[in-house]
């Protein structure tokens, strides 16, 4: 195609992606994020089928809560998180793909769950992945609550993934429904826990299929991304059927699959 063609092809992509994004900012679980998921994102190169991307290195960053919501790692890097689980059904399709691929995800358990299947646990890290605190009850309106109701969310979640794997790290706190604050982020690094946002949400949970999904991750990508799935909570059918997709075309595009920096 002609580089006049190929101009407009990718101000037409940049277009739908912003407009995608604002689609997403309106959601309730979007707005939930605030500004971890909304502010942080540095304009990075974005991946189009065919288009090399830029080798920026991203930058490290951490908003003024301490949410991290970027890899933190050099060159063309994403961190594939999977939220809500671990779940029966969805949890070991996950695995099998990303032990097919051979890519390395963080796992971020709800306590109930992980308390209800440890095997899923215990073979989430016998694969390599990295553990998430995602609390007991899923709370989205934690950070108005006393200090003691959070403690009990993060520390039971946390009692709950290490009765499974005592020997295990857990690195991560991911707010439920992306709703970072000073005061949970406190108790979170005072459990271990760098709370981790994300910068790349398809919306999953709302279920808009397999293509969709794969498209939005794709035509959003750029240099450090934090991507947000869900593998437990609902139907995550379509977030395992898009999965194989989105790691082909990441990879061909050059990006390596990390975990984002403590
Ligand atoms: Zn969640």
């Amino acid at each position: 195609m002609s580089s006049r063609v190929r101009s407009a092809v990718i101000v037409l992509l940049a277009a739908v992606a912003v407009i995608v994004g604002a689609a997403h900012r309106g959601t309730p679980e979007a707005a939930q994020a605030g500004e971890a998921a909304a502010t942080d994102v540095k304009a990075g190169a974005r991946l189009l089928p065919g288009v090399p991307t830029s080798a920026t290195a991203p930058v490290p960053e951490v908003n003024s809560a301490g949410t991290r919501s970027l890899t933190g790692r050099e060159g063309n890097t994403v961190a594939l998180t999977f939220d809500d689980g671990p779940h029966p059904d969805y949890t070991p399709a996950v695995l099998d793909i990303l032990r097919e691929y051979d890519v390395v995800a963080t796992f971020c358990l709800v306590g109930p769950n992980a308390k209800q299947w440890p095997d899923l646990v215990r073979d989430i890290v016998a694969d390599g992945h990295v553990l998430c605190n995602h609390t007991v009850n899923h709370d989205v309106h934690l950070p108005g609550r006393d200090r003691g109701r959070i403690d009990d969310e993060l520390g039971g979640a946390l009692d709950a993934i290490l009765a499974a794997v005592p020997e295990a790290t857990v690195p991560f706190y991911r707010a439920p429904g992306g709703n970072f604050a000073e005061n949970v982020n406190d108790v979170a690094r005072s459990l271990g826990h760098t709370p981790l946002g994300w910068s790349i949400d398809p919306g999953d949970w709302k279920q808009p299929g397999a293509s969709r999904i794969r498209d939005d991750v794709i035509t959003s990508m750029h240099p450090g991304a934090v991507v947000l799935f869900h593998d437990g909570g609902g139907d995550r059918s379509g977030t395992v059927a898009a999965l194989p997709a989105i790691i082909e075309a990441l990879r061909d595009a050059g990006y390596e699959f990390v975990v984002p920096a403590a």
